[in-house]
């Protein structure tokens, strides 16, 4: 017993997904079409999947906006757990990549969800901001290019209604986050880790779940 998170090992990972993940077959088929893809550690593990679905039906949300979709898994895992007249705005500049994970959205009975917007997101959440969706949204997923999460967390603040929540992928980065900086990407990690610690707006928690995963909550 330990009051330090548990390190997992192959075996642990394999009990931990054997006695608690639950995929619908299109999530395990997405998986497996991803899996050979040269980018397909990009994906987030299906165990933050299932997390972040059980977080959009804990705060009951309808409104979400995914930021960088690659091929797919996370909007179809937010999409199923959203009620039928729920959205995700999900933002990707790659047709290419966002191809692969359509006809998996459709075979869910999800597709009419996913509102996919090919271009790049900071435009994307401008013009949603310009539109009056301000206030309108109840969840948020950033795991796009990392130099822009500052942008995107301060258009998610302005998108989101209190008490609505940002989830912001990969803040542990492999665990380069707690080493001196030797490129942009984490540079930008450490610093929003650092600023986020301290903005009165949120209420924070930092999870090791997959590649690090910080919930933060619109005050
Ligand atoms: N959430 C996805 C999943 O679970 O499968 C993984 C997303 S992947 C880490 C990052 C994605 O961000 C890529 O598909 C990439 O095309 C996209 N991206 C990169 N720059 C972007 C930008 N400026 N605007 C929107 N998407 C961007
Ligand atoms: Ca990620």
């Amino acid at each position: 017993m330990s009051n330090r998170t548990i390190q997992l090992d192959d075996h642990l990972y394999d009990y931990l997904l054997r006695h608690s993940l639950r995929e619908h077959p299109a999530q395990a088929a997405l998986r497996e079409a991803t899996r050979p893809h040269p980018r397909g550690g990009m994906q987030i593990s299906p165990e933050q999947g299932q997390f972040m679905s059980l977080l959009v039906k804990l705060i009951s949300a309808r409104r979400c906006i995914e930021i960088g979709v690659f091929t797919g898994y996370s909007a179809l895992t937010v999409a199923l757990a959203l009620p039928e007249d729920g959205e995700i705005i999900a933002c990707d500049i790659s047709d290419e990549y966002t191809r692969i994970g359509q006809p998996f959205w459709r075979d869910a009975g999800v597709a009419h969800k996913i509102k996919l917007r090919l271009a790049p997101a900071v435009d994307t959440l401008d013009e949603l901001i310009k539109t009056g969706n301000a206030g309108s949204f109840d969840f948020a997923f950033i795991d796009a290019d990392k130099v822009s999460y500052p942008h995107y967390l301060e258009r998610c603040y302005a998108l989101l209604r209190p008490g609505g929540l940002i989830a912001i992928d990969n803040v542990l980065w492999s665990g380069a986050v707690a080493k001196p900086a030797t490129d942009d990407d984490t540079a930008a990690l450490q610093a929003l880790n650092s600023s986020l610690h301290a903005d009165e707006r949120f209420d924070v928690s930092m999870l090791p779940i997959g590649d690090g995963l910080t919930l933060a909550r619109k005050r």
